[in-house]
């Protein structure tokens, strides 16, 4: 969600800039809003996009000591259906995905470092063909909170008609 605007305007050619700016528009505020009112209906509080914090995280449950991360899974580069790589310019697009990605694993790491607990749930886990209610997701949310895995993920299940290795990693604790 902070990564759009990094990508320098001017440096980009009319095309480029073009799917730049479409991907903006369906950024992943969809699918944060959909888990922020799930998690609300459900009873939980949060504060939001805490800038204090490594990275931002979308999501803050002090009381859990834990946040949780929505990413978009084209900026993110999930690896899922939905993380394609733009067809000109492959270059470009490579190393700014992984250049965010790797910036995703520092915050991790300093989060954790600073004692909090972290969870991404992936975009394609509320929106697109993959997509799981958003009740459901909540509740996976909620019982990570509830549980002590410092790390995990929530993820779509494999699109059977993708040809992308599994990303089932639903909760898979790291820690
Ligand atoms: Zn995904």
């Amino acid at each position: 969600m902070k990564t759009q605007g990094q990508v320098t305007m001017d440096t980009v050619d009319r095309q480029t800039r073009s799917q730049i700016m479409a991907s903006v528009g369906q950024k992943d505020t969809g699918a944060e809003l959909l888990l922020r009112s799930a998690l609300h209906k459900i009873g939980l509080r949060y504060s939001l996009h805490d800038r204090s914090l490594p990275g931002s995280p979308d999501l803050v449950f002090p009381r859990f000591c834990a946040v949780v991360f929505v990413h978009g899974c084209y900026w993110h580069s999930h690896g899922c259906y939905r993380s394609t790589v733009p067809k000109s310019r492959r270059e470009f697009w490579t190393e700014k995905f992984r250049a965010n990605r790797s910036r995703d694993e520092r915050n991790s790491l300093a989060l954790l470092r600073r004692g909090w607990r972290v969870l991404t749930v992936w975009e394609c886990a509320l929106r697109g063909k993959t997509a799981a209610p958003s009740a459901a997701v909540a509740k996976k949310v909620k019982s990570w909170l509830e549980s002590s895995i410092a790390v995990a993920e929530i993820a779509a299940c494999a699109d059977p008609s993708a040809n992308s290795p599994a990303h089932a990693s639903d909760l898979t604790g790291a820690g």
